[in-house]
C-alpha cells in the first residue's frame, strides 16, 4: 500500500515510516501539512498517518483537503494525550482512526495500518456489490419493460392483444364521452379465410395474419390502436375521428390489403386476399364500448352479405351505408 506519513517531528515520522516500510508498504514522508498535500497530489495514497499540530497546515485541514480529493483514503490521526479532543473532531470530519503519542507499543502503528487496510477492502467490496446491484437493477428494469410489452401484444401479428384492445376501448369511450370528442371503431374480418387455410395450410394462413398486422399498423395513424380481437378479426380504435374520417381509414386499409400481393392471393374466391370492415361512431345513444362493438359487428355482417371486400358504416340496425358501393358510384 502507498502510505503517507506527515509529522513535523523528524524522529516520529522516521520511526513510523520505518515500521511501515518493514511491513512492506511504500512509504512517503512529509514534514508538514502543505508538504503532505503536495506529495498526496503527485501520488495517490491509500492511507495517511498525520500529526494534528503542524506548521503551515494542520492535520485537520490536511484531512479536509485529502477527503476532497479521495474519499476512500484512510486517514489516521497521530496525537498526544493533550489533544484527544481534536482527534474526536477529526473522526467526525471523516478520519478513520487515531493513535496516541508517544506510542506505548510500536504495534499500535502496525495495527492501525492493518485496520485501515481491512476497512479499505471492505469499502471496495461494498462498492463492487453496489455496482453489481445497480447493474442488475437496470437489467431487471429492461426485462420488466419487455415483459409488460409482451403482456399486451399478440405474438403472431405484433398488434395489441384482445385484453389491451378492450381496456383501451373502454378508456377511449370514457374520454370521448367526458370531453364530447369524436371516437370511431373499425371492426375488421378477413374474407374467406377458412378457404385460404384449407387450400394452403395453416402456416400460410399465419403468414397472411402476420403481414396483415404490418399493413394495418402502417395504414392506421399513430393515435389509433390496432388490436387482434380474435382469430382473423381485428379492431381499430380511432380517437378524434368522425364518421367520414373513419370510413376513409377503413377504405384505405381495405384497399391496401386487397392490392397487396399475398402468396396464393389469386386463388381466393374474390381473386385476392381481402377483408370486410364495419365502422361505428359514437353518437347519441351510442356511448358505450358494447354499443360501438355491436354496431361495427353488424356492419361487418352486412359487408359480408353485400359481397365482402367492402366497408359498411352502421348508424343503427336500420341505418347502414355501404361506403365502398358509394365510392364506386
Ligand atoms: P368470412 O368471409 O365469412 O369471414 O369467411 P371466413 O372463412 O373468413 O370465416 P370463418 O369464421 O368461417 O373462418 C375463419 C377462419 O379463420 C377459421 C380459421 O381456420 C381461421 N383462423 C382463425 N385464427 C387463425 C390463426 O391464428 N391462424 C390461421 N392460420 N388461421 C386462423
Ligand atoms: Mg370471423
Ligand atoms: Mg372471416
Amino acid at each position: 500500500m502507498n502510505i503517507l506519513v506527515a509529522d513535523d517531528d523528524l524522529a516520529i515520522r522516521s520511526l513510523v515510516g520505518e515500521l511501515l516500510s518493514d511491513e512492506g508498504h511504500n512509504v512517503t514522508l512529509a514534514e508538514d501539512g502543505e508538504d503532505a498535500l503536495e506529495k498526496f497530489k503527485s501520488q495517490w495514497h491509500e492511507i495517511v498517518f498525520s500529526d494534528i499540530r503542524m506548521p503551515k497546515m494542520t492535520g485537520i485541514e490536511l484531512l479536509a483537503e485529502i477527503k476532497e480529493i479521495s474519499e476512500f483514503t484512510q486517514f489516521i490521526i497521530m496525537t498526544s494525550h493533550a489533544s484527544v479532543d481534536n482527534s474526536i473532531a477529526a473522526l467526525k470530519k471523516g478520519a478513520f482512526d487515531y493513535i496516541l503519542k508517544p506510542f506505548e507499543d510500536l504495534d499500535v502503528v502496525i495495527d492501525a495500518a492493518n485496520r485501515a487496510m481491512a476497512n479499505l477492502s471492505a469499502i471496495r467490496e461494498q462498492q463492487h456489490l453496489l455496482n453489481t446491484l445497480s447493474r442488475q437493477n437496470e437489467e431487471l428494469g429492461t426485462l420488466n419493460m419487455k415483459f409488460r410489452e409482451l403482456a399486451i401484444r399478440d405474438g403472431l401479428t405484433g398488434l395489441f392483444n384482445h385484453r389491451y384492445g378492450e381496456n383501451r376501448l373502454a378508456a377511449e369511450v370514457d374520454r370521448a364521452r367526458k370531453f364530447k370528442r369524436d371516437l370511431s371503431l373499425l371492426f375488421v374480418d378477413l374474407d374467406h379465410f377458412k378457404h385460404f387455410n384449407d387450400s394452403h395450410g395453416h402456416q400460410a394462413g399465419d403468414d397472411v395474419l402476420h403481414q396483415l398486422g404490418k399493413l394495418m399498423s402502417g395504414a392506421a395513424r399513430d393515435s389509433d390502436t390496432v388490436a387482434r380481437w380474435g382469430g382473423e378479426e381485428f379492431i381499430v380504435i380511432a380517437p378524434e375521428t368522425d364518421k367520414e374520417q373513419a370510413c376513409e381509414l377503413a377504405e384505405a386499409i381495405r384497399k391496401q390489403v386487397a392490392d397487396f400481393a399475398f402468396p396464393f392471393a389469386d386463388k381466393q374466391p374474390l381473386g385476392h386476399v381481402s377483408l370486410s370492415v364495419g365502422v361505428a361512431t359514437m353518437a347519441q345513444g351510442v356511448d358505450k364500448p358494447e354499443d360501438l362493438l355491436s354496431l361495427a359487428d353488424k356492419a361487418v355482417y352486412k359487408a359480408k352479405e353485400a359481397g365482402r371486400n367492402r366497408t359498411v358504416f352502421c348508424q343503427s340496425e336500420l341505418d347502414m351505408e355501404d361506403i365502398t358501393a358509394e365510392d364506386e358510384e
